[in-house]
């Protein structure tokens, strides 16, 4: 699954760029080249000002990326490993493949971020009155009076308390740390979140009906934090819901299996129309050969769908395509997400074929597994 561009590795962490990312270094280079520049320096020509929108973006974005790898290395001193971060449409994304275990590490790895960006906002300001002091033309100081400020607009708002933003982090962190109860501090935090989240969607709509169009934003990042406070909040109780459950206690053991030697004919008669699923794991009584899909079949001219075998169209077995019925039921969640399929066979130590598990399998036991809690 590719979701962006590939940049290359910094201190061991890859550094990626959503293909959404585009879209706005283009606008933010739009808005200064043509909005910002034009209206405070009125004296420069179109040529500078396109100059000075690109070079300004790219230090922008440099900016971001300077805020998620001070994250990302506090964590990795922290023993939390990052591995990957992602630039996308609001911002920078820091992959963790686990949650902090401690509050002091949540902390720090939080509040680098914010300090980061207060540094550079600092570094630009110094830039910006030495250039200007020592009397070089405008065009030489222009991209540092807007950086320093959005780099101050950066700090602040990741300051707010909406988990999952720095703040909200902080925040969280810091219940944490009073409560001794991480579930419970990060229900609080990502109420909280959704909260500071309405509350921008609000503001947004106010600024709308009066005129501002700028509202809009307003509303767009509310809306993205609202999602993110939710599904960041559902991924920690998926985590624990799951603790120690296996696939063998979800899994269902009925499944609908075909044997190799019959025909494609008789199995998209007896077998696809009939079912409706999209594929049949092959089976020679107990042994698993592999799996028929109706993409293999297609593939397969009609005429000859009379002779030809389930056994002769099987593709190979990835082992992406299964899980061991002793797997923990997490595992077989996020190879479902990761191969972006809906269920997978489950075989025993032998590789025989035991079951099947679906997501809606797992989703169901989440589900009620939060009603007995609650
Ligand atoms: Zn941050």
């Amino acid at each position: 699954m590719l979701n962006g561009i590939r940049l290359g590795k910094i201190f061991g962490i890859e550094i990626e760029i959503s293909y959404s990312w585009f879209f706005i270094f283009a606008m933010v280079t739009i808005l200064l080249t043509f909005g910002i520049f034009p209206e405070q320096f009125p004296n420069h020509s179109l040529l500078v000002n396109i100059i000075l929108g690109l070079f300004t973006s790219v230090l922008f974005f440099l900016s971001l990326l300077f805020h998620e790898l001070s994250h990302s290395l506090v964590a990795n001193l922290n023993k939390i490993s990052i591995t990957k971060i992602t630039l996308f449409i609001f911002g920078g994304m820091a992959q963790m493949s686990e949650e902090p275990k401690d509050p002091a590490s949540e902390l720090k790895m939080a509040i680098a971020g914010p300090l980061s960006s207060l540094f550079l906002a600092l570094i630009f300001y110094l830039l910006y009155k030495l250039l200007l002091g020592i009397g070089l033309p405008s065009p030489y100081y222009a991209s540092f009076t807007w950086l320093w400020e959005i780099n101050l607009m950066l700090a602040i708002f990741n300051l707010a308390p909406g988990f999952p933003l720095d703040g909200g982090r902080v925040f969280r962190a810091v219940l944490w740390m009073f409560t001794n109860d991480m579930d419970k501090a990060t229900k609080v935090a990502s109420k909280t979140g959704q909260g500071f989240a309405f509350l921008l969607m609000g503001v947004g709509f106010l600024f709308m009906i009066s005129g501002n169009l700028g509202g809009i934003w307003f509303i767009l990042i509310g809306w993205f934090l609202y999602q993110s406070a939710v599904t960041s909040y559902q991924q920690l109780l998926l985590q624990h819901g799951l603790a120690d459950v296996t696939v063998n206690e979800i899994m269902t053991d009925k499944v609908e299996t075909v044997s190799p030697e019959i025909t494609l004919q008789d199995l998209v008669n007896e077998k696809f129309l009939k079912f409706r699923f999209g594929r049949f794991p092959v089976v020679d009584g107990d042994n698993l050969l592999g799996i028929v899909t109706l993409h293999d079949i297609k593939e397969i001219p009609k005429a000859k769908w009379e002779s030809v075998t389930a056994g002769q169209v099987i593709e190979g077995l990835d082992e992406p395509m299964y899980v061991k019925r002793d797997d923990p039921a997490v595992n077989a969640l996020m190879k479902m997400a990761s191969e972006e399929i809906g269920h997978l066979l489950v075989v025993d130590s032998e590789n025989h074929l035991v079951g099947i598990v679906t997501r809606a399998d797992i989703i169901h036991l989440i589900k009620l597994k939060g009603e007995l809690r609650a």
